[in-house]
């Protein structure tokens, strides 16, 4: 695996968030994007190298929903990047790790990503992704 390419943090007003990580990382989102099949809102932020991912819910059924109603706000996953996103899932399936995604799906920000599952990885929801060609 490469760099952790983004934190992803579940919010539950994404207007008021965006406000509050603008002045807290000193820079403007450079991206908002919709994931209508994830019910998912989302807003990037560049810090560096990495980034940051605002995740809000368009649904009461989206995973993001869930997420808040069990944990409330706060970091949701971690995203690291991968070179090769099929060879990375059989690697980590190989290792005896689970993984929600066993073939990868489309995510924001132009990525190919998949999840494993936080049971196999001390409760830590982990993505990995690799950009889009
Ligand atoms: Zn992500």
């Amino acid at each position: 695996m490469k760099n952790i390419e983004h934190i992803g943090i579940a919010v539950k007003d994404l207007n008021a968030s965006k406000d509050l990580f603008s002045a807290l990382l000193n820079t403007k989102p450079y991206k908002s994007e919709e994931v209508v099949s994830e019910g998912v809102e989302t807003l990037f932020f560049k810090t560096g190298e990495t980034k940051v991912e605002l995740l809000a819910a368009t649904n009461a059924d989206s995973p993001i929903a869930k997420f808040l109603e069990k944990k409330g706000e706060g970091i949701h996953h971690i995203a690291f990047e991968v070179e090769d996103i099929e060879a990375e899932i059989l690697r980590l399936e190989s290792e005896g790790f689970k993984l929600i995604n066993k073939t990868p799906k489309d995510g924001a920000d132009n990525k190919r990503i998949a999840f494993l599952h936080p049971k196999s990885t001390n409760g830590v929801l982990i993505e990995i992704c690799q950009e889009r060609v």
